[in-house]
């Protein structure tokens, strides 16, 4: 199948062609016809799988073959400011030979931000792209008319209940229009999100592009490592691979363990930066551009840029711990090996992760590859898939009770 394929507007062609998009994928293939015949979509697709062009073309088609009518004609809803800066940025790429207009409306930052915001919101600008909290501030204020909205987009849908946003994504809809086309895209599809659906979607068309699977050409491995050893493992996998492993994504859960991480790689001279949530808006979009352009080979993230934050071509990703839900080890090593790339992806396991990771294992319906610790380092624990799982965090030697999420 080709772009040429769907009954797109030429300026569309030629924005695909300039971004260099050859064919579409599996979900573009399903998803763009769908949503051109007017159905409500729920599709089932995790980041990497070009799940934001999918939704953006036909909305975008939309909006230029109706540019005399004016107003807010597509409302996207994203979990985090990263997402919907970069949602806004593919729009924007997407838009070039097209005369239609988006803003990504997200807290955090000055108060000109504010009023460029709510400059566009006025104005009517043809697609908006926002977090929950802020959408909201701007609708209760009374200034935004969203009368000629025909799309509600929820992207990452299933992040959104996580981060406790239902209240406020019915909230947002209650400002909306009964008569539009709902469309939404979750990683997962756990019954939370099935009953947010069943409220919101009228008939619609189901797409599964394989929750649970990595995208194909990631090479996984894990080693079982104490705590200890961790860096001196990290030194051993990157030391002197610049040119190798020219970016590398290193996650913790923790933003403590990601300052920790920081400071010991520092002394060790690696180029890096570490992005977590105390960080400014304006601090993360400074690393996350130079992690892009490749200023800095290494970059030290807590789960915030795991999910939908679209850096190309990342060589390696490592997981110096296990993450909490297997969902999001898919999300973490999913930001390698996008579209069809090539990437490595190591998760390191401590004896206390054990029950965690098996439980990935199971959900990608296969072991992954376990290496052997370089001489240096000595023996590691001994993997036991069958370990019992432990909730909370790890504090001098005990476990502090944590309340399981759910
Ligand atoms: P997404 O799942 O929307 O976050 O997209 C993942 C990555 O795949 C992004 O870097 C897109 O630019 C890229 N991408 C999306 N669709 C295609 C396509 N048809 N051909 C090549 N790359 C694509």
């Amino acid at each position: 199948m080709k772009f040429t394929d769907f009954n797109l507007v030429e300026a569309l062609h030629e924005g695909v062609e300039a971004i260099g998009f050859e064919k579409p994928t599996p979900i573009q293939e399903q998803a763009i016809p769908a949503i051109l015949d007017e159905k409500d979509v729920i599709a089932c697709a995790q980041t990497g799988t070009g799940k934001t062009a999918a939704y953006v073309l036909p909305v975008i088609n939309f909006a230029y073959n109706n540019v005399d009518k004016k107003g807010i004609k597509a409302l996207v809803i994203a979990p985090t400011r990263e997402l919907a800066i970069q949602i806004d940025k593919q729009i924007e790429g997407f838009a070039y030979f097209a005369p239609v207009g988006s803003k990504a409306v997200f807290g955090g930052g000055s108060g000109d931000s504010w009023d460029e915001q709510k400059n566009a919101l006025v104005k009517g600008t043809d697609i908006i792209v926002g977090t929950p909290g802020r959408l909201i501030a701007h609708l209760i204020m009374g200034y935004v008319d969203m009368s000629a909205l025909r799309y509600l987009i929820l992207d990452e849908a299933d992040r959104m209940l996580d981060m406790g946003f239902y209240e406020d994504i019915m909230k947002i809809i209650s400002y909306l229009p009964e008569q539009r086309q709902n469309l939404m895209f979750s990683a997962t599809m756990p019954p939370k999100i099935r009953d947010m659906a069943k409220k919101i979607l009228k008939d619609p068309v189901e797409i599964n592009i394989s929750v649970s699977k990595t995208a194909k050409g990631i090479l996984q491995g894990a080693y079982m490592v104490y705590d200890d050893y961790k860096i001196a493992l990290v030194k051993g996998l990157i030391a002197g691979k610049e040119e190798k492993l020219p970016s590398i994504l290193i996650f913790s859960s923790t933003k403590v363990n990601v300052k920790r991480i920081e400071q010991e790689l520092k002394k060790l001279n690696f180029s890096l930066g570490s992005i977590h949530s105390d960080l400014e808006q304006s601090e993360r979009e400074t690393v996350l551009r130079k992690f892009s352009n490749r200023q800095i080979q290494v970059l030290v993230a807590t789960d915030i840029v795991s999910r939908g934050i679209d850096i190309e071509n990342i060589s390696m990703v490592i997981n110096y711990d296990v993450p909490q839900d297997p969902e999001d080890y898919i999300h973490r090593v999913g930001r390698t090996a996008r579209a069809e790339s090539k990437g490595i992806a190591i998760t390191f396991v401590n004896d206390a992760d054990m029950a965690k990771f098996s439980r990935i294992e199971k959900l990608l319906g296969e072991p992954i590859k376990q290496a052997r610790l370089p001489e240096s380092i000595g023996k590691g624990p001994e993997y036991n898939p069958n370990a019992k799982e432990k909730f909370g965090n790890r504090k001098n030697g005990k476990f502090k009770k944590k309340v399981k999420k759910s």
